[in-house]
């Protein structure tokens, strides 16, 4: 080691030491940090909007084909209108916290697996938390009710029967992207179902998939798609709050 070196480490130790020295005096005061308040928020009642949220009613959807949305709409409940596709936040949205509650439909016995109440929630259009009625319907355990669709099966089934009123509380971290759809950190979520974690900060691995693997592609904001997947399943008291 030259003697270049030797002082320069010399001059970094005493410099831990004299640092190390302080913190040893230091009083609880020098810990507190009176900085960078937190803004305060309103909280809602009952699961309602806090005063930060956007509030996603009926009038802040959109037809797939960019007309308007085309779902059923009653007392501040959105239902799925067969075959009128998918709808989508005119907004587009990075990283939120999501609050979304949704009904299945009573079914006849006829209906089953997949085909049973399915619905779902896009985050950023590409990432699915599936809806589907998983109170006692079997189905793949990775495309139940809370799972990240073919990705993450859930922690636990906190499924509620058929008509009753479920929540989605979901925080979604959206993916960072390099050049050439390079990846330098993936899309995450941690998912609560009717107040249970299901979902704990799992790292998505690109896309929703019907068949094949997921692959990421390049992309920035986007909006909250909501999935028609032929079934009347309703949606209330929907809420995001930008992070
Ligand atoms: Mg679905």
């Amino acid at each position: 080691m030259g003697k270049l070196a030797i002082i320069i480490l010399s001059f970094a130790s005493l410099i831990v030491t004299l640092a190390y020295g302080q913190e040893a005096n230091k009083v609880p005061e020098a810990t507190e940090i009176w900085n960078a308040e937190p803004i305060k928020v309103t909280p809602g009642a009952n699961n309602s909007a806090p005063s930060d949220a956007v509030i996603l009613d009926a009038s802040m959807w959109q037809s797939v084909d960019g007309g308007a949305n085309p779902w059923q709409i009653e007392n501040g409940v959105m239902t799925v209108n067969p075959g009128t596709k998918d709808i989508h936040t005119i907004k587009s949205f990075g990283n939120v916290q999501l609050h979304i509650e949704w009904r299945i439909p009573m079914l006849d016995d006829k209906f089953k697996d997949q085909d049973r109440g399915n619905s779902g929630v896009f985050l950023q259009q590409f990432y699915e938390v599936q809806i589907l009625d998983s109170y006692t319907n079997k189905t793949y355990n990775n495309g139940q009710a809370g799972s990240l669709y073919k990705q993450y099966i859930p922690l636990v089934n906190a499924t509620k029967p058929a008509m009753q009123w479920q929540s989605y509380d979901i925080i979604y971290t959206a993916p960072l992207f390099g050049k050439n759809d390079s990846v330098i950190s993936p899309a995450r979520m941690t998912i609560l179902h009717n107040g249970v974690l299901i979902q704990n900060n799992v790292a998505l691995l690109g896309p929703t998939e019907y068949i094949g693997s997921p692959h990421y592609k390049k992309h920035g904001d986007l909006p909250i798609f909501l999935q028609d997947h032929n079934h009347k399943v309703s949606y209330r008291n929907i809420w995001v709050r930008e992070l």
